[in-house]
């Protein structure tokens, strides 16, 4: 589906008339063309700062300099002693930062090391850091924050500031939206530093275009000890991946992302979409599978499917979901019980089922959720419960998915550009699309790309966790 004001708003007629009428122009996303690079950051350059306490210096800038980009300071600013300490340890050069006028290439990102925030006061650290800096931001460019996350803090000062960022970020990433940046926050708990490489290869580059404003937790993944690091560019190489509800729209979109990643997909689809899913197995190479999540002995076929030809299944996407909105007081048991068992019964069922048989250790699960689990809808009840149950059962399994090496997390996306959100009435249509930082909506891809960061063995650091794929949606926020 295509969102017409975006492409009016930049044709040259329609600059004019935006400006003339004071209308927003929603900004062009860069998206990802090709699967992860092993140098996002080649060519690129990224601002570093830190409050004068941090403690991830030495994580932060082994990741960035892996990831290939240029470092760079700003050497009046107080809080460098750790970033100049962990440079010198791992024999990297930092730059200064070039003036404005140098013709110097502008610094893609912003990264911010505030794991040792401990009073309202070293806050200004944050201030004097960004202040001078967003003005300079280019277009899709990224801010980044890693403070420890408030679970693991220590003390009541610590766990207040850690607090007070999740505040600063969600309103730096309203105010830098318009040109398309995206500020996000990666909470740091116990062990978590490991595994910090892929979560900020994926806020830094062009795979999570449309996350902006969120926090995300990280923390210790399977395995201990140094160097249990994961690489995300090849991880999910030779893996097989189930997708549900993949003939289309968001599903197909993963299935698409997961094969450009080297996996093998072993799409399902209703009996009823068998053609389309055909489709768009030939066009990756998936195999189809035709088959009703609801059905009873769902798991049994898929394991029955997968074990044989492929020895199991390393991913397992939740996507297939449907809508039956009514207000509660006119809602048929039908509609309620259908939305309810496609959209949580049968996720439930599924792995319980493949946790018996057909799932690998180290399996990653992605569940679709949706940011009308968060917020809430009126003529959603039965929508809203499911999605929202989603959330706490990735939590509650998160336990069971580490205890075998794997992890189980939901992303949940806002307005995407699907058959779904196309059926809407026209009015509410075009608000839920434009009231988010980025002013537009989604692509089914933006979803794909955070599952398959979230399937990626890399991300063992992120177990248990929701994430917004919404271009900060104000609804639910
Ligand atoms: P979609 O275009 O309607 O695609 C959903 C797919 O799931 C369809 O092919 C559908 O087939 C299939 N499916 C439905 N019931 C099934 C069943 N019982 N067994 C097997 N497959 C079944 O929806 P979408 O927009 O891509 O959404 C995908 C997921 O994202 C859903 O979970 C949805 O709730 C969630 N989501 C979407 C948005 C959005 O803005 N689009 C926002 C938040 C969350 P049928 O045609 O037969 O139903």
């Amino acid at each position: 589906m295509s969102d017409r004001y975006l492409e009016f708003a930049h044709s040259s007629y329609g600059k004019t008339v935006a400006s003339v009428l004071g209308l927003p122009t929603p900004p062009r996303l860069k998206r990802a063309s090709e699967a992860w690079a092993e140098q996002p950051m080649d060519q690129r350059y990224v601002l570093v700062g830190g409050d004068s306490g941090s403690e991830l210096a030495a994580p932060i800038l082994g990741a960035l300099s892996r990831m290939g980009a240029g470092l760079r300071i700003v050497p009046e600013h107080s809080g460098l002693g750790p970033i100049k300490a962990a440079a010198s340890t791992l024999h990297l050069k930092l730059a200064g930062n070039p003036a404005p006028e140098s013709g110097e290439p502008r610094s893609h990102a912003l990264v911010f090391d505030a794991s040792g925030l401990r009073s309202p006061e070293q806050m200004r650290e944050v201030y004097d850091f960004f202040q001078p800096l967003v003005r300079g931001l280019p277009g899709n460019g990224r801010v980044l924050i890693l403070s420890r996350a408030p679970g693991a803090a220590d003390g009541v000062a610590a766990k207040t500031m850690s607090s007070a960022l999740r505040g600063f970020i969600r309103s730096l990433a309203k105010e830098i939206g318009k040109n398309g940046s995206t500020a996000n926050l990666l909470e740091v708990s116990t062990g978590g530093q490991e595994w910090l490489d892929a979560p900020m290869r994926f806020f830094l580059s062009e795979h999570s275009a449309y996350v902006t404003g969120q926090t995300l937790e990280v923390g210790q993944g399977p395995g201990k000890g140094e160097g249990v690091t994961v690489a995300l560019p090849g991880s999910l190489n030779g893996k097989t991946a189930l997708v549900t509800g993949a003939a289309r729209g968001i599903g197909a979109a993963i299935a698409e992302v997961l094969a450009r990643e080297g996996v093998q997909i072993v799409g399902m689809d209703h009996p009823s979409q068998e053609g389309a899913l055909g489709e768009t197995m030939a066009r990756i190479g998936g195999v189809g599978l035709a088959l009703d999540v609801t059905a009873a002995d769902a798991a049994q076929r898929i394991a029955a499917e997968v074990g044989p030809r492929f020895g199991g299944l390393d991913v397992v996407v939740h996507n297939a979901g449907v809508t039956r909105d009514k207000m509660l007081r006119n809602m048929s048991p039908q509609f309620w019980d259908m939305v309810l068992n496609i959209n949580l019964g049968a996720i439930l069922r599924i792995n319980e089922g493949l946790l018996t048989e057909g799932l690998n250790d180290g399996a990653r699960i992605v569940c679709i959720s949706s940011i009308g689990g968060i917020g809430g809808n009126a003529g959603q009840t039965n929508y809203a419960s499911t999605k929202a149950g989603v959330i706490g059962y990735v939590d509650a399994m998160a336990p069971t998915l580490s205890d075998r090496g794997g992890a189980i997390n939901a992303v949940a996306p806002g307005f995407i550009e699907t058959q779904m959100t196309a059926a809407m009435p026209l009015a509410p249509r075009e608000v839920g699309r434009r009231i988010n930082s980025l002013s537009q909506g989604g692509m089914p891809q933006d979803i794909a790309e955070a599952v398959a960061f979230l399937a990626s063995p890399a991300a063992g650091g992120v177990n248990g966790r929701t994430l917004r794929v919404c271009g900060q949606n104000w609804f639910g926020a």
